[in-house]
């Protein structure tokens, strides 16, 4: 098996069974992200705590490379501190539309999986639909971003 094998099989697992889906009713903070290039819309919530991401949860509908997307940022800013998930947002925005993580690599983990779809240039929308509402919702500039 090679890398970008290894990488699609990462995006099919989490765009089949997506992690912490579902509603947050708890949520201190919210934001709708949509692309109307693909369909895809999701609606993602945070429990902010004393700076820190107490929990988090995403729901919606989109593609595979959008609910992957969204279930892999859960994973990846969950128990972490607001300021750790607005690094990881500037770093993956900067690796998805340059379509190289160079050494921020090592900081995205498995989040390089989906830099891959920087060779389909609609698909980046999906790879950053989720990115943008994080960064939308911790920010609190907008209750829905759009990709258009
Ligand atoms: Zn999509």
């Amino acid at each position: 098996m090679n890398l970008s094998e290894l990488y699609q099989d990462v995006i099919l697992d989490h765009g089949k069974r997506p992690r912490n889906f579902g509603d947050l009713p708890t949520a201190t903070h919210e934001a709708e992200g949509f692309n109307p290039l693909c369909g895809d819309q999701l609606h993602l919530r945070l429990l902010v705590k004393g700076g820190l991401i107490a929990d988090v949860m995403f729901n919606g509908c989109g593609c595979a490379i959008s609910t992957a997307s969204a279930s892999m940022l859960t994973q990846a800013i969950k128990g972490k501190s607001v300021e750790h998930a607005r690094d990881l947002f500037a770093r993956f925005h900067r690796a998805a539309m340059s379509g190289d993580a160079g050494e921020d690599a090592l900081v995205l983990g498995d989040l390089v999986s989906l830099i891959g779809v920087h060779q389909y240039a609609n698909r980046v929308k999906c790879a950053t639909l989720a990115w943008h509402a994080l960064h939308a919702a911790i920010e609190q500039t907008e209750q829905s971003v759009t990709t258009e």
